[in-house]
C-alpha cells in the first residue's frame, strides 16, 4: 500500500524542494513542512489511552498517545527528516541506519546500525526523503524486521515507480507514505524530475 499526499501545500512545497535555485536553509525547512505533513498522514491509527483532564471549566476526560515509536532515519539524508519528525512525537526513540549507495550500481551497502532492542509492539518509522530504486529502503525494513520489528512504515517525500514497486513487492506488508510519486529513475538512477541529490541539498555539499 502506498499513499500519496494529495494536499496543495506540500505540492506547493515540493515545487519549492525541486527548484535548484532554493537555498539550503530554505529547503531544509521546506523537507521538515512537508515531513511534518506526512507524519500526521501516517499516523491516523495511532494508539490512544483514555486519561481525566481538568479543563478551567469542566472535568472531561482525553486521549494521549500510547504507542513507543522509533524512528529510523536512513543516513545521510534521512537525517534531513528527523527534527520534523521529533517535533511531532517528541517521545520517540531514534535508530539509526547506514547505507551508501554504490554509484555504480545502486546497491545500498549498510555501513551503520544503532536501533533500540525491538520490544515487539512498537512502531518504526522509517524516514528517506527520496525511495529511488528502493535499495536502501527494502534493505533497511530487512534489518529492522531481523531486530525484531513487526509493525513498520516508510516515509518520504519523492519516490520513483521502479522504487515503489520493489518496495511492494518486497515488503507488501509495510505501507509507504509519500509526498508526490515521480516519472521514473534516469541512468544515474536519479529521480526524474525529482529533486537532486537530497543529502547535498539539505546539507549543502554540493
Ligand atoms: N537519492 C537522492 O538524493 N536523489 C535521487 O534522485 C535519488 C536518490
Amino acid at each position: 500500500m502506498h499513499a500519496i499526499a494529495n494536499h496543495p501545500l506540500v505540492t506547493h512545497r515540493i515545487t519549492l524542494l525541486r527548484d535548484r535555485a532554493t537555498p539550503p536553509k530554505l529547503f531544509r525547512e521546506l523537507v521538515g513542512e512537508v515531513t511534518a505533513y506526512l507524519a500526521f498522514e501516517a499516523l491516523t491509527d495511532l494508539r490512544l489511552k483514555e486519561v481525566p483532564v481538568t479543563t478551567p471549566v469542566a472535568e472531561t476526560r482525553g486521549w494521549l498517545v500510547d504507542e513507543r515509536i522509533v524512528l529510523v532515519p536512513i543516513l545521510r539524508a534521512g537525517m534531513g527528516m528527523l527534527n520534523a519528525m521529533l517535533n511531532v512525537l517528541p517521545d520517540a526513540k531514534v535508530g539509526v541506519l547506514g547505507m551508501q549507495r554504490n554509484e555504480e550500481t545502486a546497491e545500498p551497502v549498510p555501513y551503520y546500525a544503532k536501533v533500540p532492542p525491538a520490544q515487539g509492539d512498537e512502531l518504526a518509522l522509517v524516514i528517506d526523503p527520496m525511495l529511488a530504486t528502493g535499495g536502501s529502503a527494502c534493505d533497511a525494513v530487512a534489518q529492522l524486521k531481523k531486530l525484531g520489528y513487526a509493525r513498520i512504515k516508510f516515509l518520504c517525500l519523492i519516490s520513483a515507480p521502479e522504487g515503489i514497486a520493489k518496495f511492494e513487492r518486497e515488503h507488501p506488508d509495510v505501507p509507504v507514505f509519500t509526498g508526490i510519486v515521480d516519472e521514473c529513475l534516469n541512468s544515474r538512477f536519479y529521480i526524474v524530475p525529482g529533486l537532486g541529490d537530497a543529502g547535498d541539498r539539505i546539507f549543502g555539499t554540493l
